[in-house]
């Protein structure tokens, strides 16, 4: 297939392909799925071998969001019976992030919902950073907190941090679909304020959301202009007591085709399975592996993953091995244009990383189409004859497990 052949040259040399490239991986066959996924793991292994990055995410603060975001079971008027708490004390916090350690877990992640810290929330994200770095000083963590305001990333950068995230979501022409109370151009900003204070840039997206094809790779090409050092690929989690509830537009091979185009858009950078992956990847988890080189050990923030064993035993069944605190992500060439970023001496095009994701991460409809879910929603044009909508009117809530251990339970994590 001249496509995948071109994509994989292409990859093999850390190039980017046309937007007419990565759209065409949307758009091939079940009876091509194989071969597409063949032709990104081959790209994958290029710059990242066999290995797995483990990321573990502790909700610092959960619910009770003053934002709208319409995939977010936090958000202003959520009606998901999620786990709703303030922020955890700093030893609270080390806990739970010293059991995703334990996991095998390389990062962690501390998120806390909310529009944006205060001064005093990155005083107590201190605290915690410290406490866990007491621990063990090897571990890394990326912070998520929302929207930030000047001077607050270099304050998390001075204090330990070594990453902030905060995702794109979707495409600029979408994003006023999913989320009022901010903008596409608040996000892109706070991504440019974390990367310009010296954090890596974790930026990504959230698919699933009614988009097409085209929000799809807008959004990927946004993330991959942007600079973003590792790109979570989030599936939405259709919560009941959300607006988007009822939008489940994807199948396993669905997603498969999204990974895949995000690794041919982003060869060298870390592409993690981010949310969802339970949920719409299923028994086909593993081919995931091929494509993306990082993963979140264990629960989400408000909803349950498989048992952290599970998802270790998964990656040496298919033949992969977690990544070692001593072994770097990136390649070589990545991992200095980030640290060229990071002391100022600039990184040509991508004036300014990006990146976020965490828990905030807008979805939803196309400016041209109201939000699927609603009476007069179109179907999305990328949902076809693969979406589980249309495919066959399947609801899978079942799949969906509100969070009910870990951080801001008596109960012990899931690592
Ligand atoms: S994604 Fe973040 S900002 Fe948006 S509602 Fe959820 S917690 Fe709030």
């Amino acid at each position: 297939m001249d496509l995948l052949d071109t994509l994989t040259a292409k990859g093999l040399r850390g190039e980017v392909p046309t937007r007419e490239e990565a759209l065409a991986v949307l758009a091939t066959t079940d009876d091509e799925l194989l071969d597409v996924v063949a032709a990104a793991g081959k790209v994958r292994r290029r710059w990242f071998g066999r290995r797995v990055k483990l990321n573990y995410l502790v909700n610092l603060k959960s619910g009770l969001c003053p934002e709208d975001c319409s995939y977010c079971s936090q958000r202003l008027g959520s009606k998901a019976e999620i786990l709703k708490y303030t922020w955890l004390k700093p030893d609270q916090a080390a806990d739970a992030a010293r059991a995703g350690v334990a996991g095998g877990a390389k990062r962690v992640c501390l998120v806390a919902s909310g529009r944006g810290p205060t001064d005093r929330d990155i005083d107590r994200v201190t605290d915690t950073m410290a406490a866990i770095k007491d621990a063990d000083p090897e571990v890394e963590i990326c912070v998520c907190l929302g929207l930030l305001s000047d001077n607050q990333a270099e304050r998390l950068k001075a204090a330990g941090a070594d990453a902030y995230n905060h995702n794109l979501n979707t495409s600029e022409n979408t994003y006023g679909a999913i989320t009022k109370t901010h903008t596409y151009a608040d996000r892109v900003d706070t991504v440019q304020k974390a990367h310009g204070a010296g954090l890596s840039a974790c930026s990504g997206l959230i698919a699933g959301m009614g988009e097409t094809d085209e929000d799809l790779v807008d959004v990927v090409f946004a993330l991959r202009e942007l600079g973003s050092d590792s790109v979570p690929v989030n599936f939405l989690i259709p919560f009941e007591g959300t607006p988007l509830a009822k939008e489940w537009n994807l199948t396993p091979q669905r997603c498969l085709r999204i990974l895949a185009m995000v690794r041919f858009v982003n060869p060298d950078t870390e592409v993690r399975i981010a949310g969802g992956r339970e949920v719409h990847l299923r028994t086909m988890q593993p081919l995931g592996l091929h494509i993306a080189n990082s993963i979140f050990l264990g629960d989400y923030l408000t909803s349950e993953g498989q048992a952290g064993q599970t998802d270790l035993d998964m990656i040496k069944d298919a033949g992969f091995e977690v990544e070692g605190a001593g072994e770097a992500t990136l390649p070589r060439h990545r991992a200095d244009v980030a640290a060229a970023a990071a002391t100022g001496s600039g990184c040509g095009t991508a004036a300014s990383a990006c990146g976020s994701g965490g828990g905030c991460g807008p979805c939803g409809g196309h400016e041209h189409a109201p939000l699927a879910g609603s009476a007069s929603a179109p179907a999305p044009a990328s949902e076809g004859a693969d979406g589980a909508n249309s495919a066959n009117g399947e609801l899978r809530d079942d799949l969906v497990k509100v969070r009910r251990r870990g951080a801001g339970t008596e109960l012990a994590p899931n690592a």
